[in-house]
């Protein structure tokens, strides 16, 4: 397997961060995680504009222009023979004696790695998968793409010992998002329901593309909050994210949703997706 490290392609065994890089010590940094199928960067463009995103607002330079990025993703999924899968990647604020503040003279560590998976053809989109709610204990700012995940891997290991999939998070009776998805319901009128953008949750970059797509297809769109106990009496529900795409939510809080199996949009906007990231957008 091999990764990408600080400018070199490299056998994962032999990538070293040092001890003193603030992404170990301070979680001081941001990441993407973009999906692959076909052998194709999904979406890549809208991750890039994300990822400035990130670490402009962490104050983080940008090691690499959007044509440089994709350089390195196209020649990691080459050199891993990776055709259906997920690229990960952080910049970190580099290393330096642990302080605070911001050093001087540090420059940002930047890693990548692939991780190949099934996405397509995944047995999870036929059947659905179960969620649980659960507090969301995050800092303020979760439109940042930050690397310090711990209320996420709290939430979503919470969610496994409860036999689901994925953790939905609540916040003054309110779903803002899953831990590393973005979550939507359907009415029993047909209407998608999902939470409009603010520093609340992360701007999905799947959410965004399937926002699009339900909106060419003339499906209804409610951009609006919504609670648990409506999630818990919705007609579907489902969930976005970049190493999913589109994935049926079947029941909540162990109670089924709807019929308790994929609903029919739920189905459709996975195909709708399924064609977008197939097709070159050359259209
Ligand atoms: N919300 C959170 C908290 C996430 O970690 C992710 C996955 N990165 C998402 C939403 C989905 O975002 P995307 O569609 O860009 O993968």
């Amino acid at each position: 397997r091999i990764v990408f490290l600080n400018g070199s392609f490299l056998p994962i065994e032999e990538a070293r961060v040092p001890f003193m890089d603030r992404g170990f010590l301070f979680g001081d940094g941001v990441y993407e995680g973009i999906g692959v199928l076909d052998g194709r960067l999904v979406d890549n463009e809208a991750h890039l504009e994300r990822l400035e995103r990130s670490l402009a607002e962490v104050r983080i330079p940008n090691p690499y222009s959007p044509a440089e990025w994709t350089a390195l993703e196209e020649e990691i999924v080459r050199r891993n023979g990776m055709t259906e899968g997920f690229i990960y990647f952080q910049v970190t604020r580099g290393v330096a004696e642990r302080d605070f503040f911001f050093p001087e003279d540090a420059k940002p560590t930047v890693a990548m790695f692939t991780q190949a998976k099934t996405i397509a053809d995944a047995p999870a989109a036929r059947t659905g998968i179960a969620v649980v709610t659960v507090p969301d204990l995050r800092w303020a700012r979760r439109d940042v793409k930050s690397i310090n995940l711990l209320a996420q891997v709290l939430a979503k290991q919470a969610a496994k010992e409860a036999g689901a999939q994925e953790a939905w998070m609540v916040e003054d009776g309110y779903v803002t998002e899953g831990g590393s998805s973005s979550a939507f319901i359907v009415t029993t009128g047909g209407s998608i329901v999902v939470r409009p953008l603010s520093q609340a949750i992360l701007p999905g970059i799947t959410r965004k593309s399937l926002l699009r797509l339900s909106q060419e297809d003339g499906i209804p769109l409610e951009e609006r909050r919504f609670t648990v106990e409506e999630a818990h009496g919705a007609a579907e529900a489902f969930l976005t994210s970049a190493s999913n795409f589109v994935l049926p939510v079947v029941s909540i809080d162990g109670r089924p949703v709807g019929e308790g199996k994929p609903g029919p949009i739920t189905r459709r906007l996975r195909e709708l997706y399924l064609q977008m990231a197939r097709a070159p957008a050359s259209l």
